[in-house]
């Protein structure tokens, strides 16, 4: 399966913008190293994150390692982004 086809790209099916279920897309303009379900300090061989959000978790249109979502760190977002908190 291509990338494109994982991430629901020109999916006729997508109401959205990217996957079904989460709406995960690489386009931004946001991007998961500002959420707090990235993984925190982790980067593997192919420079990937990885994603606890439930919905991600499940999305058949996203990959998964050991049940996490593979993510694009740097371009990844989902309807589920949640930026952390900001302390003031
Ligand atoms: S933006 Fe979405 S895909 Fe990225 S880390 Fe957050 S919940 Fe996961």
């Amino acid at each position: 399966m291509k990338a494109a086809e994982l991430l629901g790209a020109g999916s006729s099916k997508s109401k959205g913008v990217g996957t079904r279920v989460a709406e995960y897309a690489e386009t931004g303009p946001y991007h998961c190293a500002d959420c707090i379900h990235l993984k925190k300090g982790f980067k593997d061989a192919n420079g990937k994150g990885r994603c606890d959000e439930p919905h991600m978790k499940r999305d058949p249109q996203v990959r998964h390692d050991q049940g996490l979502a593979i993510v694009n760190i740097e371009h990844g977002c989902c309807r589920f982004v949640k930026p952390p908190k900001k302390t003031e």
